[in-house]
């Protein structure tokens, strides 16, 4: 029988659900089990691909170009579920869905109402990802916190498929929070509330994973056990780790969460292989070196719009046994005239630009891969960041002043990055870029070739401009090496400095599928360029 674990949250927001969920995931995958994860938003949107990163965070994107919530990211980090549209479900969906279905008439006549129709679409479509006949376990993530009015329909479809599998079955995982008073005394009355309230819509959760600064004694989790019908050794301790966030699977395995979901699902326990783990954090917490790398970008007030970018970057470091310190920089803040570049940059080892929409702060990303490229300083351009680089030589090198993206600026005489002609008229958004992933062919002799080792590689897109093709022999005649196109060469993949110690740009989104323990090639390779070529090199050191 394959098996449900439903992982919900209590108190308030932003405990670490994902995490929790996908260090679940984890822990399942280290015992030999195969594991696909799922993540319910109950807002109305019909993906996150129109929501501004103020709201949601980073658009996580799938290879079948699925626009998701950020927790995907997690999951792909943590564990080899395949992630695609089937792995991310939204209200907006699950409506959008029956009420097609209504307006079809396949309702034959009968009143649509949340239940049963709505909390049937819903449970079809938490068991679509299981349904591949290798997958032992299912974990749903249900978003937003027990209590909040959107999530009444996926608690009772979640209530339902419990009830009807059966409790070996379909599993409860609650994320509450113990939060410490003046004076450090632990609380645990939030945890009781909450669990009550998940007791009221019919589901009495397995296993509590209780957030806090501190760990949670013996004591305080009898006590939480005994007022939430919660076995002892299924209230889990989730404080604070003291380096990365990587060390969660081990801090549960410590406290036997895994054999304590294997016991309860009756699944045979299995010898857990944590070696992986175990080998990520030693690397995180005995680095040999310690680099700052300054990420130019427009959204560096919200951690979360570049969540992929920061965790590709740690990444890197675990390659190289480098503590990786990131440095924000608001490009905008690059604009002003009197922005000394040198003295912004004097403290870092390698720049990179990440992804961004609209005009705001890109004059400043042209002058900081302006300040790398004539600096030697590496430089990683991430979508946005290859067009930036594109525009930098147009301007600087060529000598167009003018060069510049349709985006920021649709007058431009040398529009050296613009929509492809037949985009021209898309008036509508959501959908209408090129998203998901496709293959780019790596020209011979390129940096890019010999990182990744192949002619072919096939990463995630999100984004709707393109270099111009009628501009490609001016910027190679500039010196900027165009080291990756579309097979049918008609799409400008990947640039790069030839004369330069790492300057790539790249089209694709390397960044969603790093993981720590297989971190993608470019990070690693920047972050060793940094080691090597960066502030200690320059500096003498
Ligand atoms: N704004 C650019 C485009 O749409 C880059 C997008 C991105 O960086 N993801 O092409």
């Amino acid at each position: 029988m394959k098996k449900l674990i439903f992982v919900t949250g209590g108190v308030c927001s932003s405990l670490g659900k994902g995490v929790a969920a996908s260090s679940i995931g984890a822990l399942m995958e280290a015992r030999g089990l195969s594991v696909r994860m799922v993540k319910i938003d109950p807002y109305l949107n019909v993906d996150a691909g129109t929501m501004s990163p103020y709201q949601h965070g980073e658009v996580y994107v799938t290879d079948d170009g699925a626009e998701t919530d950020l927790d995907l990211g997690n999951y792909g980090r943590y564990t080899n579920s395949p992630l695609s549209k089937a792995n991310s479900i939204t209200t907006g969906q699950v409506y959008q869905a029956v009420i097609n279905k209504e307006r079809e008439g396949r309702f034959l006549g009968r009143t649509v109402q949340v239940i049963p129709h709505i909390t049937d679409e819903i449970k079809n479509r938490v068991l679509a990802p299981g349904k591949d006949p290798e997958v032992d376990i299912t974990i749903i993530e249900i978003g937003g916190t027990v209590g909040d009015m959107e999530s009444i329909p996926f608690l009772e479809a979640a209530r339902q498929l419990i009830n009807e599998m059966g409790r070996q079955n379909a599993i409860s995982v609650h994320v509450t929070l113990v939060p410490a008073v003046s004076g450090g005394e632990l609380k645990t009355k939030p945890t009781q509330h909450a669990v009550k309230e998940l007791q009221e819509v019919g589901i009495q959760p397995d296993v509590l994973i209780c957030r806090g600064t501190q760990p949670l004694e013996e004591g305080l989790k009898r006590k939480i056990a005994g007022f939430t019908n919660v076995e002892y050794e299924a209230v889990v301790s989730a404080h604070d780790v003291k380096t990365t966030i990587y060390e969660i699977p081990l801090l549960f395995h410590e406290q036997g969460l895994d054999t304590f979901l294997l016991k309860k699902m009756g699944i045979e326990s299995r010898h857990a292989d944590l070696r992986p783990w175990v080998e990520v954090v030693r690397k995180f917490q005995e680095p040999k070196s310690h680099i700052r790398i300054g990420v130019v970008g427009k959204y560096m007030d919200l951690h979360d719009a570049y969540k992929s970018v920061w965790e590709a970057l740690y990444h890197g470091g675990i390659a190289n046994e480098a503590a990786v310190e990131i440095v924000k920089i608001d490009s905008g803040r690059l604009e002003v005239d009197t922005a000394d570049m040198k003295e912004i940059f004097a403290d870092v080892d390698g720049i990179l630009v990440p992804g961004g929409y609209g005009q705001r702060g890109s004059g400043g990303m042209v002058k900081a891969a302006r300040y790398a490229r004539e600096n030697k300083v590496p430089y990683f351009g991430i979508c946005l960041g290859l067009q930036i680089m594109v525009i930098e030589t147009a301007r600087n090198v060529v000598g167009w002043a003018d060069a510049d993206s349709t985006e920021f600026n649709p007058d431009s005489a040398h529009a050296v990055v613009s929509l492809l002609e037949d985009q021209v008229d898309v008036k509508t958004y959501g959908g209408t870029q090129r998203l998901g992933k496709s293959e780019s062919r790596l020209k011979e002799g390129s940096l890019i070739r010999k990182l990744y080792g192949t002619e072919s590689i096939w990463e995630r897109h999100r984004h709707r401009y393109e270099v111009s093709n009628s501009y490609r022999a001016d910027l190679e005649k500039a010196g900027l090496r165009i080291s990756g196109l579309t097979p049918d060469d008609s799409l400008v993949e990947a640039v790069e400095w030839p004369d330069h110690p790492w300057g790539i740009g790249v089209q694709c989104h390397p960044e969603f599928k790093s993981r720590p323990t297989h971190p993608a090639p470019l990070f690693k390779s920047f972050i060793g360029a940094c080691i090597s070529s960066g502030r200690g090199a320059r500096h003498g050191k």
